[in-house]
């Protein structure tokens, strides 16, 4: 397929300030796409060239860019970045320079979709000396090939900057109509993207092999599953009411949660909370459980969590010291971890996801090596409240969060993707009778006045409404921030800046923020309580009051934000 093809498409998605409308934009985009060219589609609307999880890194540097633009156009490098300088805009400046490039410099040919996906992948792969010059030429050879306007996304996608405000589960939404005529078949869909969260394989399975396939899509070992999350509740007796009889209590570590895959070759990938590959942070985990585990092939789950040299747990604060891409070895030395495992997906060549989680557990518990690194979370198993209660007083005392009470029943298995009740979380900030925690997604920003004036004084946080697929405002925040993080937050969110309104946000006109920014940064917030309003948009009309700013969620997405739903559950309550 031509790459203007997609073009006509990105324009008319620049020009759409709806979310129904970009679906509707992307069937109709997507009935059109011959099925050799499916799954190249899929991600480029994403403005990506891969899954996140398969470590395929482009985001090219804006200088470089720059630089394939003067190189493509013929254009004096001093011409480019004076445009630059008066749009501010990259893609703006490749669009305009191109337009005007000397008519000498005619087209070299058609560009195809396949092309500019495998010159893309090229780039992204290049690597040590030279890898500069390279990446700068082939992508001032796309230039060349493409429409002036079609420059304009190409330099996009090469920075990691296609603002569509598109996201996976929309696609997810364009393909079920598209292929199935029928939107609700998003939910199968969707339960084979927990499984197997790569927009691309979802979406050539449907448009080769048809609905029945995707269903059938399974684990492989390699390629990360969707989580399976907890619920919150008011008391230990509605725990025990949710799920009855004898339960598994553990301990709930605040560490960072990981799931581990080998594969038959003795491959060790990890995987953070939205499946990045973090295999190259935490070479000594993967050490650690090749000497633990030594089975042909697994995928288990656990937390990892500091500790100093006797192996005492450290706080958070400490583990977040290894979330760093140079000094990695220092840093083993410095601050060594432990890895505490609680849930076995995979084994020998079989899913044990549809097993109950004692099973999985007792399996679990037989796999692991004694005296290691590796190790069952701290446990009990019982049916009575003042047990639970005791235990957790305990791991109050060993300075973790809390407990989690897990279901031990016939139909405790796996759920990928879900927050289902058969786990259930119950943290100290519960018991002072304190609103938890809550993960927002920062969607505009307000200027500041004194002291912050010239910054950012308050930003606009909001929920995720997974059924519409939406972001709603819920709070706007200015308690907490420092002036360090005042100082970092512009630079932060220069990437995600936007000219309008993000189009997947539902904002009232009270919220118009000086700013807008592409859902994508995740701040912890803390509040006091939970209130009807008639400005914000949570849960048609819910806010949150005296929100403080805790700290940023690297480890989540803009999709793994606290949802609509569960806030308006905890009104409820
Ligand atoms: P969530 O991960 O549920 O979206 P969150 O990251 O804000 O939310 P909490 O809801 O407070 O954290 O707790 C869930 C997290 O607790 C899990 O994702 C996992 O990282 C961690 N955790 C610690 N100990 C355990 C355990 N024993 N079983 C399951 N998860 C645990």
């Amino acid at each position: 397929m031509d790459f203007e093809k997609l073009v006509q498409v990105y324009e008319e998605l620049e020009k759409t300030a709806s979310g129904n409308k970009i679906r509707e934009v992307l069937a109709e985009f997507f009935k059109q796409v011959p099925k050799d060219d499916v799954q190249i589609v899929a991600y480029l609307t994403l403005g990506k060239i891969a899954s996140d999880y398969e470590d395929v890194v482009l985001g090219m540097a804006e200088k470089s860019v720059l630089k394939a633009i003067t190189v493509a156009s013929g254009q004096e490098s001093s011409k480019v970045n004076k445009l630059m300088q008066k749009s501010g805009d990259v893609g703006l400046t490749a669009e305009e320079v191109m337009k005007n490039k000397p008519r000498t410099l005619v087209p070299l040919g058609k560009l195809t979709i396949h092309e500019l996906f495998e010159k893309l992948h090229k780039m992204a792969s290049s690597s040590g000396a030279g890898s500069q010059d390279l990446k700068t030429n082939l992508l001032a050879g796309l230039l060349q090939k493409s429409s002036a306007t079609g420059a304009k996304y190409i330099t996009r996608i090469a920075l990691g900057t296609l603002r569509m405000g598109v996201g996976d589960m929309t696609v997810l939404d364009a393909l079920a109509i598209a292929y199935t005529g029928d939107k609700s078949n998003k939910d199968v869909l969707e339960q084979a993207y927990n499984i197997c969260p790569d927009i691309g394989i979802i979406a050539e399975t449907l448009a080769k092999k048809g609905l029945n396939e995707v269903k059938k899509v399974d684990v492989y070992v390699g390629r990360p599953i969707k989580m399976m999350l907890g619920q919150r509740v008011k008391s230990l007796e509605e725990a025990q009411k949710k799920i009855p009889g004898e339960v598994t209590v553990e301990a709930k570590y605040d560490g960072e949660r990981i799931q581990a895959h080998k594969n038959n070759k003795g491959k060790v990938t990890l995987f953070s909370r939205r499946l990045d590959n973090i295999t190259k942070q935490f070479p000594d985990l993967v050490k650690h459980l090749e000497k633990a585990i030594q089975e042909k092939d697994y995928i288990v789950e656990g937390e990892i969590i500091a500790v100093d040299k006797k192996g005492v747990p450290q706080p958070f604060q400490v583990l977040m010291q290894r979330r760093r891409k140079n000094d990695i070895e220092a840093y083993i030395e410095k601050i060594p971890i432990n890895f505490k495992v609680f849930d076995l997906l995979y084994l020998n060549g079989k899913s044990w996801m549809d097993q109950p989680y004692f099973k999985r557990s007792k399996e679990l518990g037989k796999m692991i090596k004694k005296d290691s690194e590796v190790m069952l979370t701290e446990r009990i198993l019982t049916d009575n409240v003042e047990e639970i209660n005791v235990f957790f007083h305990k791991m109050l005392n060993k300075g973790y969060e809390g407990i989690f009470i897990k279901s031990r029943a016939e139909d405790s298995v796996y759920q990928a993707g879900v927050r289902g009740w058969n786990w259930i979380k119950w943290k100290k900030e519960y018991v002072k009778e304190m609103v938890d925690t809550f993960d927002l997604v920062i969607v505009g920003a307000f200027y500041g006045k004194g002291r912050r004036s010239g910054n950012y004084g308050a930003l606009l946080c909001a929920t995720y409404n997974k059924k519409q697929d939406q972001f709603e405002t819920f709070c706007k925040l200015g308690t907490g921030l420092t002036d360090e993080t005042l100082e970092e937050l512009p630079k932060m969110l220069k990437k995600y800046t936007l000219d309008k309104k993000p189009v997947r946000l539902n904002a009232k006109k009270e919220m118009e923020a000086d700013v807008w920014f592409e859902p994508a940064i995740v701040v912890e917030v803390f509040g006091a309580e939970i209130t009807k309003s008639p400005f914000h948009t949570c849960a048609s009309g819910l806010a949150l009051r005296f929100p403080r700013f805790i700290r940023f969620r690297d480890d989540k997405d803009a999709e793994q934000a606290t949802t609509s739903k569960e806030i308006e559950q905890m009104f409820e309550k």
